[in-house]
């Protein structure tokens, strides 16, 4: 089954804080890797994102969406 959810984030506006992270209740975020273009940490989705939007409502930097696929 396809998944249905995924997320964008924006690499200049998120400061890698790892709110995203912490608060996913999917543990569908890890902090992977630097943006080479801030120096921060971004995070990357590696589990199934079932649409809650906890992620973009708490972003202190609104650097995180979360999209509908099809
Ligand atoms: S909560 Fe926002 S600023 Fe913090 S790591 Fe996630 S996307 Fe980046
Ligand atoms: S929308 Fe919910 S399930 Fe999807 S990545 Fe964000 S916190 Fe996790």
């Amino acid at each position: 089954m396809s998944k249905v959810f995924t997320v964008e984030v924006n690499g200049l506006l998120c400061k890698g804080c790892g709110i995203c992270s912490e608060i996913c209740p999917r543990g569908a975020l890890v902090m992977d890797g630097v943006n080479s273009e801030t120096g921060y940490p971004n995070p990357k989705i590696v589990g199934e994102c079932v649409g809650c939007k906890l992620c973009m409502w708490f972003c202190p930097d609104q650097a995180i969406v979360v999209i509908k696929k099809g």
